[in-house]
């Protein structure tokens, strides 16, 4: 048996034309049903829902062969997990980028708050975010002190309330932070969603896995 976890909502709907193109049909409706484990049309195949920051510890534990994840949380997963350090994922295989849900990770903050001056060499800024990993590794680069503040939801309104002076957050079309007076003042990165693979299933699953990967990665190119 197989299994892939994957999330409900956007990586859920976003895979499903890959999996369609890799001849796979999940046999339930997360939206409707409220099972945890979907059958597939392959009988050796199935899909576990978890949430989306657990993807890649189902799969690096074994509790999934492979798992759909976004940059976003791959990234604060490897620099809290990671054995050695270094952004490494022990016992992670991240094989393909699936080009879905893409979107970018930015700083943003209130139109009349000045970033310039905020990020100069030897300054410090507060910055609420639920990536504090990678709002960590931005600013450090940049030599600005950051004072961060964990957030797990609608850090929008930490630079309205005077909670943060700027958020460290996902971005795609800029509306959410458009109707927060909030503007993009700093792209760090894209992001999109990565196929990632346990290891230790690779080996021992290697045929039926390597079958998958290559399935998913020719469903990727299909779509250009
Ligand atoms: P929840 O919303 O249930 O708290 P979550 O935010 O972790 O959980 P989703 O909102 O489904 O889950 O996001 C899953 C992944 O989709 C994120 O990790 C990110 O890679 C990507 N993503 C998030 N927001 C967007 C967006 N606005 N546009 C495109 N992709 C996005
Ligand atoms: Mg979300």
């Amino acid at each position: 048996m197989i299994t892939l976890a994957l999330s409900k909502g956007r990586i859920f709907d976003d895979s499903l034309p890959l999996l369609t193109a890799a001849g796979i049909e999940v046999l339930d409706d997360p939206e409707k049903s409220r099972k945890l484990i979907l059958a597939t049309n392959r009988p050796d195949l199935r899909v576990v829902l978890v949430r989306a920051t657990d993807v890649p510890t189902y799969v690096q534990h074994g509790g999934a062969d492979l798992g759909v994840a976004g940059l976003d949380v791959l990234l604060e997963h490897g620099a809290e997990h990671s054995a050695g350090g270094a952004g490494g994922h022990a016992g992670l295989y991240r094989p393909l980028d699936l080009r879905i849900a893409r979107c970018r990770m930015s700083v943003a903050a209130r139109e009349d708050f000045d970033y310039a001056s905020a990020v100069r060499q030897g300054s410090r800024i507060r910055v609420a975010t639920k990536y504090t990993q990678t709002a960590r590794q931005h600013f450090a680069a940049k030599g600005v002190h950051v004072d961060l503040i964990k957030l797990y939801g609608s850090m929008e309104l930490a630079p309205l309330t005077g909670l943060a002076d700027a958020i460290v957050d996902l971005v795609s079309t800029g509306s959410t932070l458009k109707a927060n007076r909030l503007v993009e003042v700093e792209r760090i990165m894209d992001i999109s969603s990565r196929l990632v693979v346990n290891a230790a299933a690779l080996k021992v699953k290697r045929e039926p896995l390597r079958a998958l990967i290559d399935a998913f990665e020719r469903a990727v190119e299909g779509r250009g």
